[in-house]
């Protein structure tokens, strides 16, 4: 069986259908939507990355990696993944799991606004914005051309490990050539929150229902979220699991753009047998759009099973 299944499978059903159109905009209602107790997870597109694929594997074997990628039908000189947002509506609030890359980082990306828009989202209404890491694709849409607040009534949250690791002067120094303006763009968003966040732990109850899991490696304080109040967990996965063929049937291989390739990849075994054994879901920033499915044991390895 093909390692990316496409099915209609939807944990969408037609009541839950219903009742998650009732608490989410007009234009949601054909969407996409998770219902988690009296919440609903949906996810906005923020647009998509293009990376050359010595970016995204250096260290993996190119001749089978390359004929994965053939096998999923594939561009094999580059990486185009998408870039899903995560928004919870709860009862009392409206919770973003990261804010996409803004303008200024790829053009084919920094869609959120447009697309949230388009969904029936208000950026004003966000009570909340939790962030996964401080990645460009994720952070830099913070701030506007005018370097405001895109969402000026929000509550600010990140994992301490990563806003240490940010906003200490010597990382930029350390990063390689290529990855500098990643530190020097996080600070200067950081700086602008430095009053406001609210800095967390792993194992935190971040928000009512939402408890930080530490999956730290694509960056040193990276943080997934684990949602309660369904009938089951959700994960907000973040970039802990990053591609939806590469990472399932290979989640040993090093991912180049893992900062700790290796605790990157004891994290991704982690989390993979923890979702294929629990059966949850699995919201992931970076899967193919809208970015959600669940995991499936597959042999040795595993396979995403997208719940469009
Ligand atoms: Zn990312």
């Amino acid at each position: 069986m093909a390692p990316f299944e496409q099915t209609r499978r939807s944990f969408l059903h037609t009541g839950m259908a219903a009742a998650a159109s009732m608490l989410l905009p007009a234009g949601l209602s054909r969407a996409w939507a998770l219902e988690i107790g009296d919440s609903v997870l949906t996810s906005v597109s923020d647009g998509n990355l293009v990376l050359p694929l010595s970016f995204s594997y250096p260290d993996a074997p190119q001749d089978e990696l390359i004929a994965l990628l053939e096998k999923n039908g594939l561009p094999t000189d580059s990486l185009v993944p998408d870039c899903n947002v995560p928004i919870l509506k709860t009862p009392d609030r409206l919770i973003m799991f990261d804010v996409g890359s803004g303008h200024n980082f790829m053009p084919s990306a920094g869609k959120l606004l447009d697309n949230m828009a388009e969904a029936g989202f208000d950026p004003a209404d966000v009570t909340d914005v939790v962030f996964t890491h401080g990645h460009p694709d994720h952070l830099w849409g913070l701030l506007d051309d005018f370097d405001e607040i895109v969402f000026p009534n929000a509550s600010f949250h990140l994992g301490r490990a990563e806003w240490d690791f940010w906003s200490d002067p010597a990382t930029v120094d350390a990063m390689p050539e290529e990855r500098k303006t990643f530190a020097v763009g996080a600070q200067n968003r950081l700086a602008v929150l430095e009053d406001m966040i609210n800095l967390f732990e792993p194992g935190a109850e971040v928000l009512p229902g939402v408890e930080a899991v530490d999956t730290s490696g694509h960056t040193p304080g990276h943080m997934s979220f684990m949602l309660h109040g369904g009938s089951e967990p959700v994960l907000v996965a973040g970039d802990a699991i990053t591609h939806f063929a590469v990472s399932f049937a290979h989640p040993s291989w090093p991912s180049g753009s893992d900062q700790d390739a290796e605790k990157g990849v004891q994290t991704r075994l982690k989390l993979l047998d923890r979702l294929a054994a629990d059966k949850a879901a699995l919201s992931a920033y970076h899967l193919p759009k809208p970015g959600e499915g669940r995991v499936e044991r597959d042999g040795t390895a595993y396979r995403f099973v997208a719940s469009t």
